[in-house]
């Protein structure tokens, strides 16, 4: 790989961008591609290897040729609406696409293993592949992750170090780490090879059906450019007429990508959905351009609106984590907005399985057994916090009991029914009083 403003080459690892500023980007013989070949082998990442890196070895789970579903919400809207379910790759998240890639490649360089920084789901995925190359994985993680992912790292034997506040800090950590120990870097900020595996979900879309719209959530931007990449080569290959328009969506409290598309004031603040905690994206200026060059846009959503979203996946069998759940909320305000009309072919990537994000956001789902029997309690009268934390008679933090309040109170299974001086006395709502005769 050859800068192509100062000529510098780049062998091992390619950075976004070259020292002299340029940015780097893996280019191929485009004229020599047939796409009827890829027709003939099975479905997944190394189909297209044409397109992908040189490597030796292969080291594959069987990653990539995802389902790609017709959603049912199509008939409400009037719209043609898929969801490419990326959380059936084998860790459960679409970096697998990246880590068969980036591992595969780093193999020769690898003498000591691979380390990467993440949020989790790279990290997790990287750690898989590792194990399946045979080799030590460094992983550094923000002290914040997603418990699922955290599990499989360990699962995995990964070497897991945790770092910093958002992903931001560990990516720094990770280069400092890869210097000292000659270990080979596949983070995506750092080293792009394997993006090259992400840009696949372009190829199997275009097979598939097309698209006109693909609505990406977006943390570090870079599998946005990822698909990019993917149909600007399919259209340089010149099977592809017209790119699809790229929407990018954030959360309200952590934009940076789609406040510079929107024109407004960025904000980065932790937010629950943290694959898309992402305070200062390494890609943000290739997305955005992206974005441009298709004429797309960017979508904000709020945290509740994710956890509507999720409902609505849930809706259609699929249990996504909450970073690809916006995606629901986006589609519903990209439709209102008529930026999607009827026609349209919307393809909403789902990026990660809803396994991974662990307990925490999860609980509001269910509806367990000390739920339950505060619901129960508040069947035969008002009751303030502490009364309710006697009554339970069991080892449980008074903390919690709060805790357990307010879930209830967001599932609409109890309210404020009074307040006398400090206390607040709850009742169960018309909902919880129909849950709890249920149960009975
Ligand atoms: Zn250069």
């Amino acid at each position: 790989m050859k800068c192509p403003r100062c000529g510098r080459e780049y062998e091992e690892i390619i950075p976004p961008f070259c020292i002299c500023g340029a940015e780097l980007e893996l280019t191929y013989d485009y004229s020599s591609i047939d796409v009827k070949k890829w027709k003939r082998r099975i479905p997944g990442v190394w189909r297209y290897k044409e397109l992908l890196p040189p490597v030796k070895k292969i080291i594959s789970l069987r990653e990539g040729g995802t389902p790609l579903l017709k959603a049912r919400i199509s008939e409400k809207l009037g719209v043609d609406v898929y969801i490419k379910d990326e959380t059936r790759n084998p860790t459960g998240s679409f970096r697998d696409r990246l880590a068969t890639v980036a591992v595969s490649y780093g193999l020769p360089y690898a003498s000591n293993g691979f380390i990467i920084a993440s949020d989790g789901n790279a990290a997790a995925s990287v750690a898989a592949y590792s194990a399946r190359a045979e080799k030590e994985a460094f992983v550094i993680v923000p002290r914040k992750v997603d418990k699922g992912k955290l599990i499989q790292m360990i699962a995995f034997g990964a070497k897991i170090i945790r770092y910093g506040e958002s992903v931001d800090d560990a990516i720094e950590y990770a280069r400092e780490i890869a210097k000292l120990n000659g270990l080979y870097n596949v983070t995506p900020e750092d080293n792009i090879i394997g993006l090259e595996g992400q840009k696949t979900i372009a190829y199997e879309l275009w097979e598939e059906i097309n698209p006109t719209h693909v609505i990406v959530p977006t943390g570090s931007g870079s599998y946005l450019y990822s698909i990019y990449k993917g149909f600007k080569e399919l259209l340089e290959i010149g099977v592809l007429k017209e790119m699809p328009k790229l929407v990018a969506v954030q959360v309200d409290k952590c934009n940076p990508i789609a406040a510079e598309i929107l024109g407004m004031e960025k904000e980065c603040r932790e937010i629950k959905a943290l694959g898309l905690y992402v305070r200062n994206p390494v890609m943000k200026s290739r997305a955005v351009k992206a974005i441009k060059e298709t004429r797309g846009t960017a979508i904000i959503v709020s945290e509740e609106e994710i956890d509507a979203g999720e409902k609505l996946l849930a809706n259609e069998g699929i249990f996504a984590e909450l970073s690809s759940a916006v995606v629901m909320p986006a589609l519903l305000k990209l439709v209102e907005s008529e930026f999607v009309e009827k026609g349209d072919k919307v393809v909403l990537v789902v990026t990660g399985s809803g396994l991974k994000t662990g307990e925490g956001g999860r609980e509001k789902f269910s509806i367990g057994g000390t739920k339950l029997e505060i619901l129960k309690i508040l069947k035969d009268r008002e009751m303030y916090a502490y009364e309710i934390w006697k009554a339970l008679g069991k080892p449980l933090k008074y903390q919690a009991v709060h805790q357990h309040i307010r879930e209830l109170q967001d599932l609409g299974l109890i309210e404020e029914a009074y307040r006398r001086g400090k206390r607040i006395y709850y009742k169960l709502t018309e909902k919880g009083a129909r849950l709890v005769e249920n149960l009975e």
